[in-house]
C-alpha cells in the first residue's frame, strides 16, 4: 500500500489536503503520497506554535530544553534505520553517504545545540554607576524552509538551535523530500516536546505552503536554505513586516590548487568536493583553478576519478554515486551540458547520461562533466549548476588565483590546496566566502560560523552565531 505523509500540526497528524507524489529518483517509483498544507492548515500550524510559546513550552527552563534536545538526539539514534531508509528513498543517495552525512549529523546537530545552551552565559557590563546585562528571549514562531539535497541534516541544523533557544517552529520541507521531516515530528513528540513546538507543513513554494508560511502575519522570523532566487522572493514576502531572515543560499565554489600541492591528496579532495552527493551539496566545488605547471596532471587525475564513479542502487556496495534529485533538475543540469558546448568548452570526460540498466532508466541519472578551455565569464563558470561538474582553468600567480576565485556573485565556500602554509593561510583568508578550507573540504566543527556572502546568503548559523538569529536580546540597565 502506498504510504501517505500528512501535515503535523499542534502535536498530531492532520488528514486532508491536495495530494502530490513523493518520487524515488533512482527509478522514478512512487515512495509516498503527500498531503499539501493549504492556507488554513499553515495558519493552524502557526497558531499552534504561538499557543505552545504562550503555554507549556514557554515555561520550559533552559535546562528542560537541553534535556529535551538530548532525548531527541537519542531518539534519532534509536530510529536511525527508519530515518536512513526515508532519506535514501527520497534522495536516491548511496546508503553510506546518507548514514554518515545525513542521519549521523542530525543527532549531532541536536547535541551541539544542547551543549551550546547548556554552557550559555549572558553579556554583562559592570561599572561604578550601572550594571548592564542582556537577557535573550526567543524570536518566537520561526518558519523553517529547507531544500532537498541534505534534507534531515539541513532541517535539524536549524530546528535544533531554534528549539534550544525556546522558539516554536513551523517547518516546510522540500516537496521532493518530505519523509524524514515527517518522521522527525514523531521523534520530537516522543522525546516530550509539548504540542505545537514542532509543526510540519508540506507543499511547494509559490502559491503553496512555502508562500503561506512566509506571508503569515504571526510568524516572527524565517530561516531558509535553498536557491538564491528563492531567498530573494522570500525577502520580498517578509519585507512589509521587516522580519529577520537567515539565508543559506546557492554557491559556485572555487578550489585553488598551487603547484606545490600534494598531488594525490589534492586530487582525492577535489574529487570529493566535485562529486559528493552527485554534486548536490551547496559547498561542492564547480570551479577549479590550477597553477599552470600542474594543470594537465590535475585535470587527468580528476578525469580518472570521474571515470571511476559507479552509478547504481543506493544499497549496492559498489555504488559511489546516486542520481540527481528529479527529472526537472536533470533537465537543468543537462541544459548546462549544452551551454558548455555552445560556449566552446572542451569536455574532458562524461557529459551525457550513463547507462544504468533497464530497471533504473526511470531515474534521474547524469554522467559527471569536467570542462576546460573556458574563461571566467562563461556561464558554466558563473552560474550555479548543482551537479557533478567542474570547469578547470589555469592560473600563473597567487594574485591572479585570488582575483579569479573572488570573481563571482556567490560567496559561500572555497578550498585552497598547497603545502606552503604561509601562502595557504594568506589565500584561504583572502577568499570572499563564508567558509574557506585549506587542504581539505567540508570538514565541519558545528560551533564555527556557517553561511555565505553575496548571493550565497545573509547571516551565519552555527554555535554562538545561531544564538544571534534565534534570540532577541533585551539589555537591562540597572542604576547603582
Ligand atoms: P529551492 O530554493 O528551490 O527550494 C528550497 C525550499 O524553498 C523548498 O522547500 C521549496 O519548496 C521552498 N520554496 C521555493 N520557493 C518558495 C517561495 N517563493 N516561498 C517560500 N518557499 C519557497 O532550492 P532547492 O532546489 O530545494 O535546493 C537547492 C539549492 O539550495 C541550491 O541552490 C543550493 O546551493 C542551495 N543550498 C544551500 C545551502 C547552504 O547552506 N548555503 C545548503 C544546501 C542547499
Amino acid at each position: 500500500m502506498t504510504r501517505l505523509l500528512q501535515n503535523f500540526v499542534g502535536g498530531s497528524f492532520v488528514a486532508g489536503g491536495e495530494e502530490f507524489d513523493d518520487v524515488n529518483p533512482v527509478d522514478g517509483s512512487l515512495v509516498a503520497r503527500v498531503q499539501a498544507a493549504d492556507q488554513e492548515v499553515v495558519d493552524r500550524a502557526v497558531r499552534a506554535a504561538r499557543a505552545a510559546l504562550d503555554g507549556a513550552w514557554g515555561r520550559f527552563t533552559a535546562a528542560d530544553r537541553v534535556a529535551l534536545l538530548r532525548r531527541v538526539a537519542d531518539r534519532i539514534e534509536a530510529r536511525f534505520d527508519e530515518l536512513l531508509a526515508a532519506e535514501v528513498a527520497d534522495t536516491g543517495k548511496p546508503v553510506p553517504l546518507a548514514r554518515d552525512l545525513d542521519v549521523t549529523r542530525a543527532a549531532a546537530n541536536f547535541r551541539a545545540a544542547a551543549d551550546l545552551v547548556a554552557g550559555l552565559g549572558v553579556d554583562s557590563f559592570l561599572t561604578e554607576t550601572a550594571l548592564n546585562y542582556a537577557v535573550r528571549r526567543p524570536l518566537g514562531v520561526v518558519g523553517v524552509i529547507v531544500p532537498w539535497n541534505l534534507p534531515l541534516l539541513l532541517l535539524t541544523w536549524k530546528v535544533a538551535p531554534a528549539l534550544a533557544t525556546g522558539n516554536a517552529v513551523v517547518v516546510k520541507p522540500s516537496e521532493e523530500t518530505p519523509a524524514s521531516a515527517t518522521l522527525l515530528a514523531e521523534i520530537i513528540a516522543e522525546a516530550g516536546a509539548p504540542a505545537g513546538v514542532f509543526n510540519v507543513v508540506h507543499g511547494f513554494g509559490p502559491g503553496s505552503a512555502g508562500e503561506f508560511l512566509t506571508t503569515h502575519p504571526d510568524v516572527d522570523g524565517i530561516t531558509f536554505t535553498g536557491e538564491s532566487r528563492t531567498g530573494s522572493a522570500i525577502m520580498k514576502a517578509v519585507a512589509p513586516r521587516v522580519l529577520p531572515v537567515s539565508f543559506e543560499l546557492g554557491g559556485k565554489n572555487a578550489a585553488v590548487v598551487f603547484d606545490d600541492a600534494d598531488l594525490e591528496s589534492t586530487v582525492d579532495g577535489l574529487a570529493r568536493s566535485v562529486f559528493t552527493n552527485t554534486g548536490q551539496v551547496c559547498l561542492c566545488t564547480e570551479r577549479v583553478y590550477v597553477q599552470r605547471g600542474i594543470f594537465d596532471e590535475v585535470a587527468a587525475g580528476l578525469a580518472k576519478r570521474a571515470q571511476e564513479l559507479r552509478f547504481g542502487r543506493p544499497d549496492d556496495p559498489e555504488t559511489t554515486t546516486g542520481p540527481l534529485i528529479s527529472q526537472g533538475h536533470r533537465e537543468k543540469v543537462l541544459s548546462y551540458y549544452a551551454i558548455a558546448e555552445q560556449e566552446g568548452a572542451r569536455l574532458l570526460t562524461g557529459g551525457g547520461i550513463p547507462s544504468v540498466g533497464e530497471e533504473l532508466t526511470g531515474g534521474s541519472w547524469v554522467e559527471p562533466a569536467l570542462w576546460t578551455g573556458v574563461g571566467n565569464s562563461a556561464r558554466i563558470v558563473q552560474e550555479e549548476i548543482f551537479g557533478p561538474v567542474a570547469a578547470l582553468m589555469p592560473f600563473d600567480t597567487e594574485e591572479e588565483a585570488i582575483r579569479l576565485a573572488n570573481d563571482s556573485p556567490y560567496g559561500l565556500a572555497a578550498a585552497v590546496w598547497t603545502t606552503d602554509l604561509q601562502r595557504g593561510h594568506r589565500v584561504a583568508g583572502a577568499m570572499r566566502v563564508g567558509m574557506s578550507w585549506l587542504n581539505t573540504w567540508y570538514l565541519r566543527d558545528l560551533r564555527s560560523p556557517f553561511g555565505g556572502s553575496g548571493l550565497s546568503g545573509i547571516g551565519r548559523e552555527g554555535g554562538a552565531h545561531s544564538l544571534h538569529f534565534y534570540t532577541e536580546p533585551t539589555n537591562v540597565c540597572v542604576k547603582l
